[in-house]
């Protein structure tokens, strides 16, 4: 039994400040939950539940925080993690590179004008409609994952710099479902010799297309990754990779690009700047090679903080425990289900008073998996009709959505000093309707 449980008014005081790792800054109680300036309850009124919500300020802040922390250092946003118009001009403006994965997030980066020269392509499978793509808007760089990949790009471009995609064989320390730096899963290319196709080979293969201009190496360990440590192995082993190839070819890479992966909470990025800087001299002056210019590309870690998700409760049924079932779900957060992500849920547009109760916050999809969070404590008043907010939710949840059930995908909506505008509408039965033969 927990204090709260014993004594409810203890629980009230606790519950009511807001745990400031889990909200944005820009969020405080005040009668209602107020998002950026606006109250939960106005928002819910004017775009409708469920509705990503998304803190302009917070995510611009993020941004900076990275570019103070890291200076000289090329920040890439993973644009996979938040994917529309205007977040991309917001992050362009403050000066970051980006991250795509496909023809559609380059064709995204391309109507929000993102400058081509700081876009970089990704992806292990990379179509020859995502490779035209980027080529045709002229992005800066494409990242290489496989030997099929080197031969079609070669035949499609005369001029186009690269990198390549390196396993550094380091353990991200996640979970392994996004754990992406070790051998045995589907990215990079081996560093082992005895693996047939391994870095050297790729390296080679490269240097033999004369359209392809091998300018880096690139690795990514893995998402929510909080060990610092693991960078500065990956930053030590990818120097030890481009001194070999050094050897081999004669080259020497300009850049070095760690990829992203820092977790949303808790990673130490002041401790990180610090260590993976001493790594990289360290081992640079070992090798005796002159520093590359690092990228780093948070996705996460810029976003994930800045958004909260609102909801309206649809049924709350107390059975052997309670559970509250609210109007989206699973298509508007599937990383429960994917990877056993844990959120957390408020009350918002009304103050309540009632003693805090244990409950689970379920969506409304055709599953029983389909939890948002467990263990939650809401007011034991809390019935159909009530909005919740739950936080954390600016990464991968906009960009994972699914229309599931044929549930339309919510609004993201962008919160700025007191001002909210609709950055992206809520799909329609008429859009699900219009793929249709
Ligand atoms: C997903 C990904 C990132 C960003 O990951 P986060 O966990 O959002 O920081 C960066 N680089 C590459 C190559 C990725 O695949």
């Amino acid at each position: 039994m927990t204090l709260a449980e014993l004594l409810p008014s203890v629980g009230r005081t606790v519950a009511d400040r807001l745990d400031a790792e889990a909200w944005p800054p820009g969020t405080r109680l005040d009668g209602d939950l107020v998002f950026a300036g606006v109250p939960a309850g106005t928002l819910a009124a004017r775009f409708g539940t469920p509705a990503y919500l998304i803190d302009e300020a917070e995510v611009r802040r993020r941004a900076r925080a990275y570019r103070d922390a890291l200076p000289g250092v090329e920040v890439a946003f993973a644009g996979k993690a938040l994917c529309c118009r205007a977040v991309l001009r917001w992050l362009a403006e403050e000066g970051l590179s980006l991250d795509t994965c496909s023809g559609g997030e380059v064709a995204m980066a391309r109507s929000a004008g993102f400058p081509a020269d700081r876009i970089l392509l990704h992806g292990n499978a990379k179509t020859p409609e995502d490779l035209k793509a980027a080529l045709g808007y002229g992005v800066g760089r494409i990242v290489l994952d496989s030997l099929d990949e080197i031969d079609q790009l070669g035949a499609l471009t005369a001029r186009q710099d690269v990198l390549i995609r390196v396993t550094p064989d380091v353990d991200g320390d996640t979970h392994r479902k996004i754990n992406t730096g070790t051998e045995g899963q589907k990215f990079g290319f081996s560093l082992r010799p005895s693996v047939p196709d391994n870095l050297d080979r790729a390296v080679a293969t490269v240097l033999g297309q004369p359209g392809l201009r091998l300018v880096g190496l690139h690795c990514h360990i893995g998402s929510q990754v909080s060990r610092v440590d693991r960078y500065e192995l990956a930053a030590r082993r990818m120097v030890a990779a481009l001194a070999r190839i050094r050897a081999t070819y004669g080259i020497e890479l300009p850049q070095l690009d760690l990829g992203g992966g820092h977790a949303g909470t808790g990673f130490d990025l002041t401790g990180f700047a610090a260590r993976v800087r001493v790594a990289l001299a360290y081992e640079c002056t070992a090798h005796g090679l002159a520093e590359p210019r690092l990228t780093v590309e948070p996705g996460r870690a810029i976003v994930a903080r800045a958004g909260i998700t609102l909801y309206r409760v649809c049924a709350v049924k107390r059975g052997s425990s309670t559970f509250v079932a609210v109007d989206g779900g699973m298509s508007d957060n599937p990383r429960p289900a994917l990877y056993g992500a844990r959120y957390t849920a408020r009350l918002a547009g009304r103050v309540s008073h009632a003693p805090r109760v244990p409950v689970t916050v379920v969506g409304r999809h055709c599953e029983s998996g389909d939890v948002l969070a467990e263990d939650v404590p809401l007011p034991g008043d809390v019935r159909a009709g009530d909005l919740l907010a739950v936080p954390g939710t600016g990464a991968y949840h906009q960009s994972l959505a699914s229309n599931y059930n044929l549930v339309g995908r919510p609004p993201l909506v962008g919160v700025r000093d007191g001002v909210a505008r609709l950055l992206v509408r809520r799909e329609t039965e008429e859009d699900l309707l219009a793929r249709e033969a």
